[in-house]
């Protein structure tokens, strides 16, 4: 299991104004955002073949794929909060490659979890 580093953890911090947010109108924000780098991009290609594994450089290069397909799209952080709060299994989301995104998810279900618990 892949650890978190600074990147996954700087990411759940931009997302977390948006956790209260309703999902749907996060996606519909991404959706009208009218210069969004993807917005005439093939969406297969933020959704790698499920049997993609990302060892070694593969990881690095399919970071640099996304990052590069995404720039600086101004939606990112609503992109990836929107995925988050829908539960989003798979896909490349708010310019995060697909097993940085599982990353991300895992530590917010985790703290999610342990919230609930001390509640
Ligand atoms: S972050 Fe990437 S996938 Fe999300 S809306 Fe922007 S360009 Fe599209």
């Amino acid at each position: 299991m892949r650890r978190p580093t600074s990147f996954h953890f700087q990411r759940l911090a931009e997302v977390c104004g948006y956790l209260d947010d309703d999902p749907w109108a996060l996606q519909s924000t991404v959706e009208n955002e009218p210069s969004r780098p993807c917005r005439d991009a093939d969406p297969e290609r933020f959704f790698p073949p499920d049997s993609t594994r990302f060892l070694g450089d593969d990881l690095l290069v399919e970071r640099e794929r996304i990052a590069n397909l995404c720039g600086d799209c101004p939606v990112r952080t609503q992109c990836l909060a929107g995925a988050l709060l829908r539960g989003e299994a798979y896909g490349s989301w708010g310019g995060v490659s697909q097993p940085d995104y599982h990353i991300i998810r895992r530590v917010l279900r985790e703290d999610q979890d342990r919230r609930q618990e001390a509640a």
